[in-house]
């Protein structure tokens, strides 16, 4: 509803009404969508987007506290910021060659693949997910492919089934910053449907394209263990024919790091209807992680 002291508007999911102009009273206390919308903006937040000059050219600044995500963005900025000079410190340390100019191999790689065309879903897709994380790390993590929140803001794992990811990593006793997270596909999937973009399964054409980025950033991390998300993550890395659902757990007969640990992705775990299930599930997941760790 939108409530005005002149006209109120209403809209039931079918149908939009008109009715008389409100008070104040009249809206409930508090706002139950907000937590959502907040966590929602703070995993898209771009800072590189942020223009504050247009921002109040949009809104006033006197107009700001009616906004719940403009509280949030000062303490993003600063994160931001503290992520990015960990980026450019990490960059130099590894960047300076004797001219001290050269890049890593991995940024090149990076750089690459942000340009990639060798499938088609760059034409529809914001932008490519690279993989994140140290080179060098112990742990890295395969998931399938960006998803829509990945793919507004760039980074992997940062929407629903990142929460759920980075949940069971806590649990698991892993710090997430000292892995690389990574995807098998680069590029968000999916088919619009009304204002929503739905998520589609990459097939093997686009997994084999995207293979060699992944190869790459295996060759530059070199982790000791690797961890695969979901069915997409293994075809791309051990065959086509993987099953999930028979081959989870310790890999063997690859070359590929010490050690392979499949298991399922977390947003099968979101899909999960029954509770006793999920939680069933969600155990299973963790003891997985456990066993990585
Ligand atoms: N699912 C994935 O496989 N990767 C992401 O980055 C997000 C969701």
């Amino acid at each position: 509803s939108i409530l005005t002291p002149e006209v109120s508007i209403h809209w039931d999911g079918k149908a939009l009404t008109e009715g008389p102009g409100a008070s104040k009273g009249d809206a409930p206390e508090g706002d139950p969508t907000e937590e959502v919308w907040k966590t929602y903006y703070s995993s898209i937040f771009n800072p590189a987007r942020v223009k504050i000059g247009a921002m109040l050219k949009e809104m006033p600044k006197k107009y700001w506290k009616n906004m719940p995500e403009t509280a949030l963005v000062p303490s993003l900025i600063a994160g931001a910021q503290a992520r990015e000079s960990g980026m450019v410190a990490t960059a130099e340390t590894r960047s300076r060659g004797i001219g001290g100019n050269i890049e890593s191999a991995w940024e090149v790689l990076r750089e690459e693949a942000a340009h990639c065309t060798r499938c088609h879903l760059y034409k529809h897709a914001t932008q490519t997910v690279f993989g994140e994380g140290p080179l060098g790390a112990t742990m890295m993590f395969v998931g399938e492919q960006p998803g829509d929140q990945e793919d507004l803001a760039g980074h992997p794992f940062v929407g629903p089934a990142g929460q759920v990811f980075n949940q069971a990593l806590e649990r698991a006793g892993i710090d997430r910053a000292e892995t690389y997270v990574t995807n098998a596909v680069k590029h968000f999937k999916f088919i619009p449907r009304r204002n929503q973009r739905l998520h589609q399964s990459p097939n093997l054409d686009e997994i084999s394209r995207c293979k060699p980025w992944l190869v790459g950033e295996l060759r530059e991390v070199k982790p000791r263990i690797i961890i695969l998300l979901g069915s997409t993550a293994a075809r791309s890395l051990i065959g086509t024919h993987f099953k999930i659902t028979q081959q989870r757990g310790i890999i063997t007969g690859t070359d590929l790091a010490a050690k392979v640990i499949a298991t399922v992705h977390p947003s099968y775990l979101l899909r999960i209807k029954d509770s006793q299930q999920r939680q069933h599930e969600k155990a299973l997941f963790l003891k997985d992680l456990q066993l990585a760790r």
